[in-house]
């Protein structure tokens, strides 16, 4: 899609530091980390968010795949043992910044029980 920051990174048009790649997913640091390990986890396949894409069918099966992948994202930034959390920010009251759907990999220190 035009004018998306992570299509054009998906398709080389834009750089980033990516830690793991598949057919169906990319997965590559975050400019403005949070924490000692923050990925974003993004379908190669536009959607504007996670309410759009579990809202069909190709939507729904791509995020199976996605979540296939975890393991070996979760592997590839040693966080395996000690844990993760996994955001999505889906829609303006959640302050979803970049409308191209996306997870959050955030781990690499002790998180707490907070959720916000
Ligand atoms: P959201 O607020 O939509 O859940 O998260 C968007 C995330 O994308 C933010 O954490 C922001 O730092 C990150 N981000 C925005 N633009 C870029 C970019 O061009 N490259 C990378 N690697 N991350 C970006
Ligand atoms: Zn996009």
């Amino acid at each position: 899609m035009e004018d998306c920051i992570f299509c054009k990174i998906i398709e080389g048009k834009l750089p980033s530091k990516t830690r793991f790649e598949n057919e169906d997913l990319i997965a590559f640091e975050d400019l403005n980390p949070v924490a000692p390990v923050h990925l974003l986890i993004v379908p190669k396949r536009h959607f504007s968010n996670l309410y759009e894409m579990t809202s069909s069918h190709e939507g729904l099966s791509l995020l199976s795949k996605l979540h296939q992948a975890l393991p070996e994202i979760v592997r590839v930034c040693g966080l395996e043992s000690q844990g993760f959390r996994l955001i999505n920010n889906c829609g303006e009251d959640a302050g979803q910044t970049v409308m191209h759907v996306h997870y959050h990999l955030i781990g690499g220190l002790p998180l707490g029980p907070r959720i916000i």
